[in-house]
């Protein structure tokens, strides 16, 4: 199969065609280098612009200050769980977390093996269907820093506005929805991404540190698990993961191309509501987040019975549409529809859900 179908998978997940196409014409040969990126030595005077360009795009598309480091890593978000709390949680210290979700549980476990941690706030027993609301968030003022997950991927809600953590430094997972509308780095100390939800493909990981926090870092962790090597080497202290660098300049590339990430948010609103509207609409799906904390990424959903779940997935794969299963934890069905996700992929999903629910309900 040649054509392409649409694919709603949460990660790695789709990228932009543009970017796919230009990596494709430039795959043997990158223009007036003679060698594929591949192939290319992570010390060339190529690789360094790749790098450095990426850097570039990202201060601009993202307004990022000159006192946050920006680091290209590998371990995926599942290596900051650990490396968040063994370079910024002191001994004797603590840290806030606030749970909601799969992935900010694991972000805790990590944090546990370092040190004392505490939970400031947790959704858990209304399964994760929503964020905490102001109120519920207890910080205790002497934390290390408080960390959350920006957007839960498995059980599709998403924070409207960052938690307010007064002094403490605030710490954020924002694999699944970071550059999805515009982000005030400002508020943050330490933003973390894996990359392939919404950046580029997987084996990359973003991290955006502010300058003062690399000073509290305790001495003795090991070299490759201290931020403070890799700010020094720019991320080159061993051989970094070239390929997705060279994938997440482009799509930072097509980022800017395309408005940047007030254009972003305006599109991905627009398909949200469309998905949002269709379940809405109709008594036969049934959301799983509630109204005030849906994600504009991944849209969870129900339908009245497992069978007809299974079936709906079944005949939406026949139909070109993948990965719509649902996470085992929700159970159902889930949309991822991310940045590079087309519109006219969320207006055929929602006029097979018409039809589905015409035929089975
Ligand atoms: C996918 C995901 C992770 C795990 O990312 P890896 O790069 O596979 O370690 C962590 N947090 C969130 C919010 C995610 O969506």
């Amino acid at each position: 199969m040649t054509e392409r179908i649409f694919n709603f998978a949460a990660g790695p997940a789709v990228l932009p065609l543009p970017v796919l196409e230009e990596a494709q014409r430039d795959l043997l040969a990158l223009p007036g280098v003679g060698m594929s990126v591949l192939e290319i030595s992570h010390r060339s005077k190529t690789f360094d612009e790749i790098i450095l360009g990426a850097e570039a795009d990202l201060r601009k598309l993202a307004g990022i200050p000159d006192n946050y480091r920006i680091l290209f890593l590998q371990g995926g978000a599942s290596l900051q769980f650990s490396m968040v709390p063994m370079n910024l949680l002191p001994q004797g210290g603590t840290a806030d977390y606030i749970i909601t979700g799969s992935w900010s549980k694991k972000a805790m476990k990590e944090a546990q093996r370092i040190g004392q941690v505490s939970v400031a706030a947790t959704t858990e027993p209304d399964n994760f269907n929503r964020t905490p609301r102001p109120e519920e968030i207890k910080l205790n003022p002497a934390a290390a820093y408080l960390h959350f997950t920006t957007n839960n991927t498995i059980f599709g809600t998403e924070w409207r506005h960052e938690p307010d953590s007064g002094d403490v430094p605030l710490v954020a997972d924002a694999s699944s929805d970071i550059f999805s509308r515009p982000i005030d780095v400002k508020k943050y100390a330490l933003i973390y991404a894996g990359a392939q939800k919404n950046l580029a493909p997987a084996g990359v990981t973003l991290v955006i540190i502010r300058d003062d926090l690399l000073s509290r870092i305790p001495k003795g962790l090991h070299t490759m698990l201290d931020y403070q090597t890799h700010v020094k080497e720019r991320s080159l202290y061993n051989t970094p993961p070239v390929f997705p660098i060279y994938i997440m300049r482009l799509v930072l590339k097509w980022l800017i191309q395309q408005g940047g990430l007030e254009e972003m948010e305006r599109r991905n609103k627009k398909k949200g509501d469309l998905l949002y509207g269709a379940i809405d609409s109709s008594g036969f799906y049934r959301g799983h987040a509630l109204q005030d904390s849906r994600s504009l990424m991944n849209v969870t959903f129900r339908l009245p019975s497992e069978e007809l779940e299974k079936e709906f997935v079944n005949q939406a794969t026949r139909a070109g549409m993948d990965g719509l299963k649902g996470h085992r934890s929700v159970g159902g069905c889930r949309a991822s529809i991310y940045n590079a996700f087309p519109i006219e992929g969320v207006e055929a999903l929602v006029g097979f859900m018409k039809e589905f629910e015409r035929t089975h309900g």
